[in-house]
């Protein structure tokens, strides 16, 4: 049993361009136990990133600006980057599951659920921890500095998904392992959220407009790009709002969703004003963003602000 589940392969976006296995953050999918070779997977992944980037090319919502290569190099390449460091929170996260499964005892094995309904808890409890996790990287000022990496981008598209800080990235697995050791998850129940969640997250990002109407019907549950992109708004008010991951009921819920009419959101501004340079969009100085001399400004504050 335990030979079957060390087969298990763990795949970060990205990672899928590079040979052999790779790391990954709790946030990123991967196959269910007992799966097989990593093709399949990292196809699927390849799949759906370059047909939500094809259909960016055909039908961009947003004019591209000439730093787009530059953004594209900085963000893939912290998205390679990344997956040494991913590796960390990703053993963690992952070997909390199997540790929690190995052991006869937790939460979610005493209450004797069935299958889908240990799914449907581990979807809706993970996606309220990203919630309230990515409350605290608004909120604590240190947090933030990594988190900016995220919000510095001065568009918005499928490639910003995969612009994070590998501190970031790093923080988010320990205190996402950390919760799911103490609940008890399965690799497959964290499967089922990660896949859910990157599908989401990489649409959300997307520079395209869904139809209104299919618009209005998703994002009274589910995140959709114009929700979680007024996230990305230069405005300190805005970027202070929807901070979903996967579901846009949280926000609703506490009362931090916001939202913009299509003719508004249509010039939705994006960015961190101190970081627009074009050299910002170079490998290192995304990884030492945060430790550069911040400037006062509304976007660089909206760490601070409720
Ligand atoms: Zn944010
Ligand atoms: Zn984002």
């Amino acid at each position: 049993m335990i030979r079957h589940r060390l087969r298990i392969l763990v795949v970060v976006p990205g990672s899928a361009f590079l040979a052999g296995h790779a790391g990954a953050a709790p946030t990123i999918p991967l196959p269910e136990p007992g799966s097989g070779p990593e093709l399949p997977t990292m196809l699927v992944i390849l799949g759906l990133l370059m047909t939500v980037v094809a259909s960016e090319l055909v039908h961009p919502l947003r004019a591209r600006s000439d730093a787009t290569s530059r953004r594209w190099i900085g963000n893939l390449s912290l998205c390679i980057l990344s997956n040494g460091i991913f590796v960390l929170p990703a053993i963690t996260a992952f070997a909390a599951a199997f540790v929690s499964q190995l052991e006869q005892e937790n939460l979610l094995t005493s209450l004797g659920l069935p299958s889908p309904i240990r799914v449907g808890i581990a979807i809706v409890g993970l996606d309220a921890l990203a919630y309230g996790q990515h409350r605290l990287l608004h909120r604590v000022d240190i947090l933030w500095r990594f988190h900016a990496v995220h919000h510095s981008d001065p568009e918005v598209d499928a490639t910003t998904t995969f612009r994070h800080h590998p501190i970031e990235a790093i923080f988010n697995g320990a205190l996402i392992g950390g919760v799911v050791l103490a609940v008890g998850f399965s690799p497959a129940e964290i499967a089922a959220y990660t896949w859910f969640s990157f599908v989401v997250e990489l649409i959300a990002h997307a520079n395209l407009a869904l139809p209104l109407w299919l618009s209005g019907v998703v994002s009274r549950v589910i995140v959709t790009p114009e929700f979680h992109q007024l996230h990305h708004s230069r405005a300190n008010s805005e970027a202070n709002a929807n901070f979903g991951q996967a579901l846009s009921v949280w926000d609703r819920l506490f009362g931090t969703a916001r939202t913009r009419s299509p003719k508004e959101a249509s010039l939705l501004e994006f960015g961190l004003d101190q970081f627009r340079a074009q050299r910002f969009h170079l490998p290192h100085y995304l990884l030492a963003q945060p430790l550069l001399p911040r400037t006062d400004g509304p976007a660089v504050s909206a760490a601070l602000s409720p």
